[in-house]
């Protein structure tokens, strides 16, 4: 029987004990933005929303409580993760990305510009611009399963 590598949740080919899992745990620090930001999506997978917090910068940390994160988050499912662009500066950077979740039966994506900033010696998220195309969508019956079964949407999610 083959085995299947289960994949991180961000998507990115690599195994979560080797990808977002150490981050998260913080035994390693974020190389970059974009390994934040994957690490983040990847915490709201796992509703880890400790983490979700201690990664907003400072200035934005002391507006958001954990039961605020949690109540908004309450219904979603997320499915995954495209990164699009990541533009690195030496103390900002911007990563463009594309989430897909799913309220109930009901999918949706979620296309954000986020910023970071290099704050303390550590990637931290600062803010996002929702970007056109944000919002319900259908996804393809011949598609693969956007929750990575590596089946068909209409064999898996979408029966
Ligand atoms: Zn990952
Ligand atoms: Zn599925």
């Amino acid at each position: 029987m083959a085995t299947t590598i289960k994949h991180c949740f961000c998507g990115n080919g690599f195994t979560f004990e080797q990808c977002c899992q150490p981050i998260i745990n913080g035994k390693v620090d974020a190389k970059n933005a974009e390994a934040l930001m994957r690490s983040r999506f990847t915490a709201y997978v796992l509703k880890n929303y400790q983490y979700i917090l201690d990664t907003y910068s400072s200035a934005k940390r002391t507006h958001i409580t954990i039961s605020e994160l949690s109540d908004s988050a309450q219904d979603t499912q997320w499915l995954s993760l495209q990164v699009l662009t990541h533009h690195c500066q030496t103390h900002t950077a911007q990563v463009e990305f594309k989430a897909f979740y799913q309220v109930h039966h009901t999918y949706y994506v979620m296309h954000e510009l986020s910023g970071f900033i290099f704050e303390s010696g550590k990637w931290l998220y600062n803010h996002g611009t929702m970007q056109k195309g944000s919002g319900e969508f259908s996804p393809e019956r011949n598609s693969q399963c956007l929750c990575r079964s590596g089946k068909k949407f209409k064999k898996c999610c979408g029966m």
